[in-house]
């Protein structure tokens, strides 16, 4: 008779715990020389959400990104994933991270599998796990039948597809997208968003997405706009173009990033 009870308030004591973000950047600066690309950016994500970064050209997006990829370092500021400091816990923290570039960076002369083998070699992962996991995500993104086929032979939205897939082999909490549907065509942007949509949803990862395409964001996305390196709006969609005063997203953004320099 006490069990039903004892566990709701368990449940409840649960539900109240404040969700640890996945991602917490907190007073990150970064310059190349005199140019500063970063002035003192925060930020938090939560698991199962998709953030646009949104900005224009020059705003600080690719540096954020390599910062939290680790491939720079500040001394400005402190990043963490899972809870893993960047700096003290480097391949803890890097452990829970999936990426895709802009550029593309599958190896042409291997097939689509052998691809996906070598990274999930890389990151250590038990042969056998690595090809249910490489299965079930080919099945995922349409390209079973591609398994063999060397990755020259695909098309840039299917190489693209096998740059998702390699990025969530390893379930990462984290996946971060740089201007991911950066060449592709109308239909395969399509297939991307939606995927990055659902994998957040059924698979509970924290995305951050950055892009300058307004019609990537959905409007149950959370926005971050950067502009000249500094975080000038945050929220959710219907929130930052209410406070911006626009009358949708772009315009939102036109009015945010006003004060920026001319796109190049
Ligand atoms: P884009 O959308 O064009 O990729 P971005 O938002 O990713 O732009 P960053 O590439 O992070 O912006 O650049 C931020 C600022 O830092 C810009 O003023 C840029 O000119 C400068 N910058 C970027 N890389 C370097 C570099 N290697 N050396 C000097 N300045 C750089």
């Amino acid at each position: 008779m006490d069990a039903a009870p004892t566990q709701d308030a368990s449940n409840r004591d649960a539900a109240d715990q404040p969700a640890v973000p996945v991602l917490r950047v907190t007073g990150l600066s970064y310059a190349y020389g005199k140019t500063k690309a970063l002035d003192d950016v925060s930020l938090e994500l939560s698991s199962g959400r998709v953030t646009a970064l949104l900005g224009p050209n020059g705003a600080g997006k690719t540096t954020l990104f390599s910062l939290i990829t680790g491939l720079f370092d500040s001394r400005q500021g402190a990043i963490e994933i899972a809870s893993h400091a960047i700096r003290r816990a480097r391949s803890k923290a890097l452990a829970q991270l999936g990426i895709v570039f802009q550029a593309q960076t599958l190896d042409l002369d291997l097939s689509v599998e052998q691809n996906l083998r070598y990274f999930a070699a890389l990151r250590g992962l038990p042969g056998g796990t690595a090809q249910q996991r490489i299965a079930a995500l080919l099945e995922e993104i349409g390209l079973t039948e591609k398994a063999k086929a060397k990755v020259r032979t695909l098309s840039g939205g299917q190489r693209r597809r096998v740059e998702v897939a390699r990025a969530l082999l390893d379930r990462p909490a984290l996946l971060l997208l740089d201007e991911p549907s950066t060449g592709l065509d109308i239909s395969t942007r399509r297939w991307l968003v939606e995927h990055i949509h659902r994998i957040a949803r059924e698979d509970g990862i924290a995305i951050l997405m950055a892009t300058h395409l307004v019609d990537e964001v959905m409007p149950e996305d959370d926005l971050l706009v950067l502009n000249k390196g500094r975080i000038v709006a945050r929220g959710p969609v219907e929130q930052v173009i209410r406070h911006s005063g626009g009358a949708d997203l772009d315009e939102a953004f036109t009015r945010l990033t006003a004060k920026g320099e001319a796109p190049s």
